[in-house]
């Protein structure tokens, strides 16, 4: 897989606010926030999108929804989105799996 800006948010080569790290993720705030809270969750393993993910997976994708839980939580918010893009025509810019987490104001359903 070739290397994304997260690849270099990961290797601390271009800074980021990171909000939480551990073995498996890695949750830093959104450059272009949507939202007044808005992190991205994303594991440490390059997998380009949701659906390139596999059973081996099943684990680290449980994990990054209680990591989402967890930066949420410490971030002070009890209603909030998660959202995951796959694949461009679904608005997905960046290929390299990620939880958008969003909070601290309303959201309407459908999403756009
Ligand atoms: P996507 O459209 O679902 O792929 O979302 C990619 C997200 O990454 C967008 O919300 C961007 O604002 C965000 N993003 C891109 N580059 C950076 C960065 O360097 N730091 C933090 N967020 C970034």
């Amino acid at each position: 897989m070739s290397e994304t800006i997260f690849s270099l948010i990961i290797n601390r080569e271009i800074p980021a606010n990171i909000l939480y790290e551990d073995d498996l993720s890695l949750v830093f705030s959104d450059i272009n926030a949507q939202a007044p809270v808005h992190f991205l969750v994303i594991p440490k393993k390059p997998i380009p999108k949701l659906s390139d993910a596999t059973e081996d997976d099943q684990a680290l994708l449980g994990h990054l929804l209680l990591v989402a839980n967890k930066v949420a939580a410490e971030q002070g918010l009890t209603d909030f989105r998660l959202n995951v893009n796959n694949g461009a025509g679904a608005s997905q810019t960046v290929f390299h799996l990620h939880i958008h987490v969003l909070g601290g104001r309303p959201f309407s359903w459908p999403p756009g």
